[in-house]
C-alpha cells in the first residue's frame, strides 16, 4: 500500500511501570546498564531484533509481558531503583554537579554545540564515524558534569548507510528509513508551546526545517529535519542522508545546519553565551550571527568582533582534502542575496573565507571558521602542531609555533564504552563508586594494584566469549544472506578460538588508515597466523565512504583474504561496523591495532575505548597514542617521525609491526604460569587501564573545554553584552585603522650582531619604529630569542621592549637590556605586532613586522 502517515501505537502500560516510556525518551538509559536491562530483560530476543531501540521496543513488546513484570517483585525493585537514579540525575541538588560547584554564577548561561553528526547510540544512525562518536560522547559528559549545554544538528531520516559485503567482497550501501515516531525525539516547542519550524532561503526558494528535541540526560539536542511540507521533493531529501550527494547538496545542507541552526535556537528562545563549532560544517552559523548584528546597526567588522569573542572552532582534519571548500560559482549562487545583508560586496564576502590554490581561489569552510572564531583547537598534541602548520598562511609572519591553534586531546565517555563485566570488577576491587574518579590519575595509579590478575583475566575471557558468539552469529547471518551451503555455515559457527590471540582492527576504511599494512608480506603474515602452538586471529570491520573507491578496494582485499584457503578462519571480516559492534570489539579482542600514516590520524578514539576495557594498543605514534604510549601500556609501531615517501614509510612500519608481533607481543601473550595465566600480559592490560582511563576520558576533555574555552567565552559575552557593544566598536575601529596604516610601518634595530657573553651578562638592543598615524600604544615591540640549532632559530622567548621616546625625526624608540636565561648559541631579532587591551588573542590580526 502507499503510505500516507505512520504512527506508533503503544500497548496500554500498567501504571506501576508507566515511567518506562519517559525513560525511553531520554538517552540516559544508554549509558546506564541497569536501565538498559529494564527493557532487554522483558524480551531479550525482541530487544536484539529491533536494534536496541526502547521506543520501538515498547510498541512491540507483548502487553502480557508488561502485565507480568508489573507484578514481579524482582523487576519492580530494579525498576524503582533505576527511576530513583534517573530522578536524582535529572534534578540534582544545587551544588551537586561539577559545573555548579565551580561556576555557580554561570549556570543560567548556555553553551551551544554545533555538529553535523552525533553518535549517541546504534539505534539512532545519525553518525558516520569518529567525529560523530566524539560529539555524542561530548554531550553525554556535558550532561554528567552539569554544563548548561545544548547541541544542534540534523535528524537524518536515512542517516548513514548500512553496509553489506557481497560475494565478491564489494561493499553495498543500504539505507533504511528511521521513522521519527520510533525515535526517542519529540517536536521541539517554542516558549509559547508551538512546534518550531524554521526557514532559510536557497536560490529561488525557501526551505523549511522542523526542529526535533532529543534528550541526552540533562542536555537537549535540537535536530533539524527538512523532510516536511511545503518543501519541494529535492529539498525534502536534503537532510535525508549524512555526507551523501554532490557539492550543491552539501552547501545547502551546511546552510541549513549553520544558518538554520541559529534560527532554530532563536525560535526556541535560547540565547547562547558560548558557541562551539565542531568541525567546519557549521561555520555558516558565524555569518548568520553577523547578519543579526548588522541588522541591529553594527558594521560587519564590529559584528565579527562580537561573534569571534565567544566562539570556539575545533578542527579535526589533518588531510587537506577532508576540509570542505566550495567553488565561487556555487557560493555566488547560494549567497548572492546574503552578502548585502552583511553590508559587504561580493569581493569582501569572498575574502572572509578565501583559500588560494595554484589554480585559483575557493571558499573554505575551515578558513571561514578560523576567521570568525576567537579560539581554535586541534584534537591531540600532534594534531595541534599539524594544524598550526596547515593554516599558518592565515597568520603570515608568525612563526608556526605561535599560530593561535591550540589542542585538547580527545577522550571517550567511559560509561558508554565500559563492558558490564569490567565495570563490575572495578566496583568490586577498586571502589563501589569508581565512576566518580574517572579522570583522577592518582586513583588509577593506586587502585589498579588492588585488582587480582586472575580476576581481570577471567572478566576479559568472558568478554572474549561474548564477542566470539556475537561474531559467529553475524558471520552466519551474512553468509546465509549470500546463499552459502550448510557446510560453510557450520564453519562459521566454529569460527574464532577463545584461546587464540585475537587482534582487533575496526575503523573507517579510509586509505590513510592502511588497513592492509599487515598484508605487505603474505608469507610472513602466514607464519605469524599459523603457528599451532600460538594461534593468532584478526578481526576486521569498518565502512568505506560510498564514494571512496580505494577504501572499498581495501575491503575487497581483506574479504578475499578472509575467504582464501591460507587465511580462512584466521582473518575475519565483519560487516556493518557500528556503535553496537564497536562495544563488542573494544572489550573482546586482545590487542587493538591501528596503523595510520602519521600524522593523518587527528586523534583516534577507538583505541581509548579498548584501553579502558584492558586492551593494550599496538599503534603508530600518531594522534592520541603519541601522548598515551609509555612503553608499558602497549606497543609503538615504527618511529616517531614523518616520511617523505609513503611507500618507504609503509615498508618501515610493516617491518616494525611484524617484528613487534613475532618477538614481543605474541610471546608475551602466550607466556603463562601453571594456571595458564599470562601475568606479564596482564601487566600491560593493567597499565593500559590505569594510564589511559583518566587521561583519555571524556570527563578530562570536557573539563578542559570548559575551563579553557567555554567559561572565558561566556565571560566575554557577558562583558560585550553589558557595554552595548562599546568595546567591540572600539576594537573594530582600531583594527580598521591598523589595517589601513600597517603597510607603511618601518622597523630598524641596533644591537650587537656577533660576539660572546658570560651567563649573567647582557646586551643592549634599540629599535626604532617609523609609522604614520599609529602611536606607540598601538604597537608592541618584541625582542624574540632562542637557541639556534643548525641554522634554525626557534623563538623560545619573547620579551616586550620598553618605549623610550619620540625622536626628533618622528621615529619611536624602544629599548631593552637582554640577559639570556641560558647558555648556548643564541639568536635574536625584533618584531612589531599590533597591540590593544581588547584583543583576545595577541596575534589574532596576523600582522607582524620583523626587523
Ligand atoms: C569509536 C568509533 C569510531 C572512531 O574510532 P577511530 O579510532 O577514531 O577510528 C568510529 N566508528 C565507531 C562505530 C566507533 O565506535
Amino acid at each position: 500500500m502507499k503510505v500516507y502517515g505512520r504512527i506508533t501505537v503503544f500497548p496500554i502500560m500498567p501504571s506501576r511501570i508507566s515511567r518506562l516510556y519517559e525513560l525511553a525518551y531520554n538517552l540516559w538509559w544508554s549509558w546506564h546498564p541497569e536501565a538498559r536491562e529494564l527493557y532487554s530483560s522483558l524480551d531479550p530476543e525482541l530487544w536484539e531484533q529491533i536494534g536496541h531501540n526502547p521506543v520501538r521496543f515498547l510498541s512491540e513488546v507483548e502487553p502480557q509481558r508488561l502485565e507480568q513484570v508489573a507484578d514481579d517483585g524482582e523487576y519492580l525493585e530494579r525498576y524503582d531503583s533505576v527511576i530513583h537514579d534517573f530522578d536524582r540525575y535529572m534534578h540534582p541538588e544545587e551544588d551537586e554537579t561539577w559545573f555548579s560547584q565551580n561556576y555557580p554564577h554561570l549556570q543560567d548561561r548556555t553553551i551551544a554545540y554545533f555538529s553535523a553528526e552525533f553518535g549517541l547510540h546504534e539505534s539512532l544512525p545519525i553518525y558516520s564515524g569518529g567525529l560523530g562518536i566524539l560529539s555524542g560522547d561530548h554531550c553525554k559528559e556535558a550532561s554528567d558534569l552539569g554544563l548548561p549545554f545544548v547541541g544542534v544538528g540534523f535528524l537524518y531520516p536515512q542517516g548513514y548507510f548500512i553496509q553489506q559485503i557481497n560475494r565478491d567482497g564489494v561493499q553495498e550501501a543500504l539505507y533504511e528509513k528511521l521513522h521519527f515516531s520510533e525515535a526517542p525525539a519529540v517536536p521541539a516547542v517554542d516558549p509559547d508551546g508551538n512546534e518550531v519550524v524554521i526557514s532559510v532561503d536557497l536560490p529561488g526558494r525557501r526551505i523549511y526545517a522542523k526542529v526535533w528535541k532529543l534528550m541526552v540526560g540533562r542536555v537537549p539536542l535540537y535536530l533539524m529535519d527538512t523532510d516536511v511540507d511545503p518543501n519541494a521533493p529535492n529539498d525534502r531529501e536534503l537532510s535525508a542522508r549524512l555526507y551523501a550527494g554532490d557539492r550543491e547538496m552539501r552547501i545547502a545542507q551546511e546552510i541549513v545546519l549553520g544558518i538554520g541552526g541559529v534560527r532554530a535556537l532563536r525560535a526556541l528562545g535560547i540565547t547562547p553565551a558560548a558557541w562551539h563549532l565542531n568541525e567546519g560544517h557549521a561555520a555558516f552559523l558565524s555569518l548568520e550571527r553577523c547578519r543579526e548584528l548588522v541588522a541591529r546597526g553594527l558594521s560587519f567588522n564590529e559584528a565579527r568582533e562580537v561573534v569571534r569573542a565567544n566562539s570556539l572552532f575545533t578542527t579535526h582534519t589533518p588531510v587537506p582534502a577532508g576540509n570542505d571548500t566550495f567553488n565561487y560559482d556555487l557560493v555566488d549562487k547560494y549567497f548572492n542575496s546574503y552578502w548585502s545583508l552583511l553590508k559587504l560586496n561580493r569581493d569582501q564576502f569572498m575574502e572572509v573565507a578565501r583559500e588560494d590554490h595554484g589554480w585559483g581561489s575557493t571558499y573554505g569552510m575551515t578558513v571561514l571558521a578560523l576567521k570568525l572564531t576567537g579560539q581554535h583547537n586541534g584534537v591531540s598534541k600532534l594534531h595541534g602542531a599539524v594544524s598550526r602548520k596547515m593554516w599558518q598562511f592565515l597568520w603570515s609572519g608568525l612563526d608556526v609555533d605561535e599560530v593561535p591553534i591550540e589542542y585538547i586531546t580527545n577522550g571517550v565517555h567511559t560509561f558508554s564504552w565500559i563492558a558490564p563485566e569490567i565495570n563490575l570488577l572495578f566496583q568490586r576491587y577498586l571502589d563501589a563508586d569508581w565512576g566518580r574518579n574517572v579522570d583522577d590519575p592518582e586513583f588509577w595509579r593506586e587502585r589498579i594494584k588492588l585488582l587480582p590478575d586472575a580476576k581481570l583475566w577471567e572478566a576479559h575471557h568472558q568478554r572474549k566469549e561474548i564477542l566470539i558468539d556475537y561474531a559467529r552469529e553475524r558471520l552466519k547471518q551474512q553468509h546465509l544472506r549470500l546463499g552459502e551451503g550448510s557446510l560453510q555455515i557450520d564453519e562459521f559457527e566454529q569460527m574464532l578460538d577463545p584461546n587464540a590471540f585475537i587482534i582487533g582492527f575496526a575503523r573507517r576504511f579510509a586509505t590513510y588508515k592502511r588497513a592492509a599494512l599487515l598484508f605487505r608480506d603474505l608469507d610472513r603474515l602466514k607464519r605469524i597466523l599459523n603457528d599451532p602452538e600460538r594461534p593468532v586471529q584478526i578481526i576486521f570491520a569498518g565502512k568505506a565512504h560510498p564514494a571512496d573507491e580505494p577504501g572499498k578496494a581495501l575491503i575487497e582485499q581483506i574479504y578475499r583474504a578472509s575467504r582464501s584457503p591460507e587465511f580462512k578462519g584466521k582473518i575475519i571480516l565483519l560487516e556493518n561496523y557500528d556503535i553496537d559492534m564497536a562495544r563488542y570489539l573494544v572489550s573482546g579482542t586482545d590487542l587493538w591495532l591501528n596503523t595510520p600514516i602519521r600524522p593523518y590520524e587527528a586523534s583516534g578514539t577507538s583505541g581509548q575505548k579498548a584501553a579502558l576495557n584492558g586492551q593494550p594498543n599496538c599503534s603508530i605514534l600518531d594522534g592520541w597514542w603519541a601522548e598515551g604510549y609509555n612503553g608499558q601500556n602497549g606497543w609503538a609501531i615504527g618511529e616517531e617521525r614523518e616520511y617523505h615517501d609513503q611507500e618507504i614509510q609503509a615498508e618501515a612500519d610493516s617491518l616494525s609491526l611484524y617484528r613487534l608481533l613475532e618477538e614481543e607481543i605474541i610471546p608475551t601473550f602466550f607466556d603463562r604460569d601453571n594456571e595458564d595465566i599470562p601475568h606479564r600480559w596482564i601487566g600491560y592490560m593493567k597499565e593500559a587501564i590505569s594510564t589511559c582511563m583518566p587521561q583519555f576520558s571524556m570527563r578530562r576533555m570536557v573539563k578542559e573545554y570548559t575551563t579553557n574555552y567555554y567559561v572565558p567565552d561566556i565571560e566575554q559575552s557577558i562583558q560585550a553584552g553589558d557595554g552595548n557593544y562599546q568595546d567591540v566598536r572600539t576594537l573594530a575601529a582600531w583594527k580598521e585603522r591598523i589595517n589601513r596604516y600597517w603597510s607603511n610601518l618601518q622597523l630598524y634595530i641596533q644591537g650587537q650582531r656577533n660576539g660572546q657573553l658570560s651567563l649573567g651578562e647582557g646586551i643592549d638592543v634599540h629599535a626604532w619604529v617609523r609609522t604614520t598615524n599609529l602611536t606607540p600604544e598601538d604597537i608592541s615591540v618584541e625582542l624574540v630569542y632562542g637557541n639556534t640549532k643548525e641554522e634554525l632559530a626557534k623563538p623560545q622567548h619573547t620579551v616586550t621592549m620598553k618605549y623610550i621616546k619620540r625622536e626628533e625625526d618622528g621615529a619611536y624608540r624602544f629599548d631593552i637590556h637582554l640577559t639570556p636565561a641560558e647558555s648556548g648559541s643564541i639568536a635574536y631579532n625584533v618584531r612589531v605586532v599590533p597591540s590593544h587591551p581588547l584583543l583576545t588573542e595577541k596575534y589574532e590580526m596576523g600582522l607582524i613586522r620583523w626587523a
